[in-house]
């Protein structure tokens, strides 16, 4: 199961698989464990969100690092 928002998917913190097994089939809860199809390292769907989250937070902050670098470089615009 890949566990994803939009278009970034949760890693495995142990070997970056994105790919992972819900243990008890039901409803999803945030406190659902599941395990890693690629090394079963079992951790929760929380973490996975948060994992996404960091993901989130880290291309943001780029995105926002290149706005500015080419604020500041970029070609002045026409008039
Ligand atoms: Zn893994």
């Amino acid at each position: 199961m890949l566990v994803s928002v939009g278009d970034i998917s949760a890693r495995c913190k142990g070997c970056g698989g994105t790919d992972f097994k819900v243990l008890k089939p039901g409803t999803l809860r945030l406190t659902s464990m599941t395990t890693c199809t690629g090394c079963d390292r079992v951790t929760t769907y929380l973490d996975l969100l948060d994992d996404i989250g960091d993901q989130a937070m880290s291309r943001a902050n780029e995105s926002l690092a290149n706005l500015k670098r080419n604020g500041r470089r970029g070609p002045k615009p026409k008039k």
